[in-house]
């Protein structure tokens, strides 16, 4: 007989524990777009484990790169030295990266990368002469990682208010508009001007020349799937640029062909001034996060500081790792060889008209989606037993064999780009069965 799994020693991350650990979901295996469970059941990945297999799990070429590298080297050093295979996966991820956007930082995930990128812009300021620049903007319903920074940044109050005051920033508004915008396919057409509050923040509330870095996720992905309307990108990045505040999109989502391109800075055309990726960098084989700086930033701080002198004082053990860093290479080459990213934007439009056959489904209120993300925003079921977006999660979970994201009321889709025509429909369809079937 197999022993019983002990479950009293985890505490399991973002997890109502007490009520999770009587009957934990446990995968045991994936493959492709299919996790296994421990008890044999298929699951079909729609959400790519938590937005980051974009190349499907368990990919043979990322699984050799990993296994081989594990081998040969287990861990050196970044510190004042180094390896091949950090500086080759920081040059592969330079050329994906948009032009002028090509010194990288490695950490290991993305609250590391949030706050680093944070951290950069503070130091680049203070570098510059221009100390003064200390404030961070940020904005509602953001969500940047659970580092000091990335809370203080992120627009989640319930991720800050156990810890205290924290760091301060401000937060705009976020740009999610239902009213106006309700089951929009690809970008909302109202609410670029939403981003002029930016402006008019700074002029009311702040002296401009005091604020360090605004930090956007060009699509907010985990609160809910809220999308920038048509032109609202470009605007803050014209405020940015008029004030001298640095712009820094987080891509831990959007990063590695989410939205069919490789960032979501080439899908909108607006170039940040640093961008940080995790999650899909490595196809999450391994932990490993980047910032993505503009090659000024970086030459600002080479200029700045006598050569035998440390120009930023700032890394991680596992800055660079080397099996995080041949997974990376190995999983940047997938993306180029495979064509996932033209095969995401491809596959997209099929996604839409899939995703909006739910409208006028009962509770639905809105769909939201671009490239292979999807957001559906339910209405109406509080208090009716079973019937919550966390509850549907787990009816799709145990009776469709289907992996979903919710958060509050909505539904966050965002599969691997691998994905099939068959298997868009046997989500949606999934969804639609239990939408129907809530009484
Ligand atoms: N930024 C964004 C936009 C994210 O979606 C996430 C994770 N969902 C993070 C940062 C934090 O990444 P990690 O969990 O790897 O620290």
């Amino acid at each position: 007989m197999t022993k019983a799994l002990d479950t009293s020693h985890l505490w399991m991350p973002f997890t109502a524990n007490r009520q999770y650990k009587a009957k934990p979901r446990l995968m045991a295996s994936a493959s492709g777009m299919y996790y296994a469970t421990d008890d044999g059941r298929k699951i079909l990945d729609a959400t790519a484990g938590l937005w980051c297999v974009n190349a499907g799990h368990c990919h043979p070429r990322i699984v050799e790169a990993v296994q081989k590298q594990v081998a040969i080297m287990d861990f050196a050093p970044t510190f004042q030295m180094g390896h091949a295979k950090a500086f080759e996966a920081a040059t592969a991820l330079a050329e994906m990266a948009p032009e002028g956007l090509n010194r990288i930082f490695f950490c290991n995930d993305g609250s590391e990368g949030v706050d680093t990128a944070l951290k950069i812009a503070l130091a680049y300021h203070r570098m510059r002469g221009d100390a003064g620049r200390t404030r961070l903007i940020g904005r509602e319903r953001a969500y940047h990682g659970v580092g000091f920074g990335g809370i203080a940044v992120g627009g989640i109050a319930g991720n800050r208010k156990q810890f205290g005051p924290g760091l301060a920033a401000d937060h705009l508004r976020h740009p999610l508009n239902i009213e106006k915008n309700a089951y929009s396919r690809g970008l909302p057409l109202h609410g670029a001007e939403i981003a002029d509050e930016l402006e008019q923040r700074l002029l009311a509330l702040h002296d401009p020349s005091t604020v360090a870095a605004v930090i956007v996720e060009p699509l907010q992905g985990s609160t809910g799937v809220i999308l920038p309307p048509k032109g609202y990108l470009e605007k803050i990045r014209a405020i940015c640029d008029k004030h001298g505040i640095l712009l820094i999109f987080d891509e831990v989502i959007t990063g590695f062909g989410r939205l069919g391109t490789a960032f979501g800075a080439d899908f909108f055309k607006v170039k940040p001034d640093m961008m940080v990726c995790a999650k899909g960098l490595t196809n999450a084989t391994v932990p490993m996060g980047a910032v993505i700086v503009k090659q000024e930033i970086h030459d600002a701080f080479m200029d700045a500081a006598p050569a035998d002198t440390i120009e930023f004082f700032h890394g991680y053990t596992y800055s660079g790792h080397p099996v995080a860093a041949a997974a990376a290479i190995a999983t940047l080459e997938v993306y180029k060889e495979e064509q996932l990213f033209e095969r995401a934007a491809e596959m997209s439009s099929y996604f839409e008209e899939a995703a909006h056959s739910l409208k006028g489904l009962p509770f639905v209120k809105d769909i939201r989606n671009l490239g292979l993300v999807c957001g559906i925003e339910l209405e109406g079921i509080t208090g009716k037993p079973g019937a919550r977006a966390y509850d549907l999660f787990n009816k799709a979970f145990w009776y469709k064999g289907l992996l979903l994201r919710t958060t509050a009321d909505v539904i966050a889709l965002s599969p691997p780009l691998i994905i099939n025509k068959a298997q868009v429909d046997e989500i949606f369809g999934s969804i639609a069965d239990l939408l129907k079937a809530i009484k």
